[in-house]
């Protein structure tokens, strides 16, 4: 059986270096604030949002959470994110998505400051990402890193493939580990031999949304599987949730392997609270605290 990674206790124990950070912080008068804009009502985003708002309060920092009705327009929101650019009290700003129909995501990612975007979406942080220069590095594929590094310390050579090209998960992955030494592979729903590919791999990261997609008999014995999915699905009658890879075989041939839930859903957020304490750090001329 492969170890598990324990996704939850890396985050706790973040979430306690960054409380210590916030309070060091305090001392000096300089409190870090967050700002979380939920537009409607949408049920997975309203309890992400509040999980978010309650993780940032439990380290200390400032927490505003903005939640505007469903009809909002893009012109309303764009002026809402306007004022938190211009307020010396966030430290950083992020929109929940997915957005109502009506508005435009890019515009509105695009709109916050790239100093305050701690989600790391701007053009600017994707930019800055891919060019190797110090930016606020996406959530997700930041947690995943951090577990990848925990678990094998050098990634030196490994050759890693990405399933899933998206634009807040698989190309911000694709880069962290290129910037890694891994050789990076990309795959998406044209990939052909896709079995082959994984079959290579040494780290496979499946980010796809589609529930226990990469079989267990796919991989590679002791490859590091790092399982991004949140899948809802009912099996036996029972609701239950699922990542995209199938953890009862992948368990058997994987060397480590995180598991859903409690694998990388934890480190999403205490990564939030990386970047707020990070874009602090550094509109106030501070050292950058190094965790990993
Ligand atoms: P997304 O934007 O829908 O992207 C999915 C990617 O998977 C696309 O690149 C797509 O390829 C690829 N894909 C779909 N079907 C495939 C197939 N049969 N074979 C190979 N590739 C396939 O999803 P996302 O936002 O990256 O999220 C992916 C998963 O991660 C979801 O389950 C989501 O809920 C989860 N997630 C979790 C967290 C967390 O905190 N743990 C955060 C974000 C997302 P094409 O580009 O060709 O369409």
């Amino acid at each position: 059986m492969g170890k598990l990674i324990d996704g939850k206790k890396f985050a706790d124990i973040l979430c306690k270096k960054i409380s210590k950070e916030v309070a060091k912080l305090k001392s000096k008068n300089i409190t870090p604030g967050l700002a979380v804009v939920r537009v409607g009502e949408d049920p997975a985003s309203t309890v992400y949002v509040n999980m978010k708002a309650k993780r940032t309060e439990e380290v200390g920092m400032h927490s505003v959470t903005k939640i505007l009705d469903e009809n909002t327009s893009e012109e309303d929101l764009l002026k809402i994110v306007g004022k938190l650019n211009n307020d010396d009290s966030i430290n950083g700003i992020l929109v929940q998505l997915p957005l109502p129909k009506q508005i435009n995501e890019d515009s509105v990612i695009n709109s916050i400051n790239p100093d305050k975007d701690v989600d790391g979406f701007h053009a600017i942080n994707t930019g800055k990402l891919w060019s190797n220069i110090d930016s606020l590095v996406p959530c997700t594929p930041l947690g995943c890193k951090m577990l990848l590094l925990d678990e094998l310390k050098d990634l030196t050579g490994k050759k890693a493939i990405i399933v899933g090209r998206s634009n807040i998960v698989g190309k911000p992955m694709a880069s962290l580990l290129i910037g890694e030494n891994c050789t990076v592979t990309i795959a998406h729903s044209k990939t052909k031999n896709l079995e082959e590919e994984v079959k290579k791999s040494d780290v496979v990261v499946a980010a796809v949304g589609v529930p226990e997609m990469v079989k267990g008999s796919w991989l590679k014995p002791g490859a590091t599987v790092i399982d991004v999915g949140i899948n809802r699905i009912e099996k036996d009658g029972k609701n239950k949730l699922v990542g995209d890879v199938e953890f009862q075989e992948a368990e058997k041939i994987a060397g480590a392997i995180t598991p859903v839930p409690g694998g990388v859903g934890p480190m999403t957020i205490a990564c939030l609270l990386h970047n707020t304490l990070i874009a602090t750090c550094r509109k106030n001329g501070l050292e950058i605290p190094k965790f990993v």
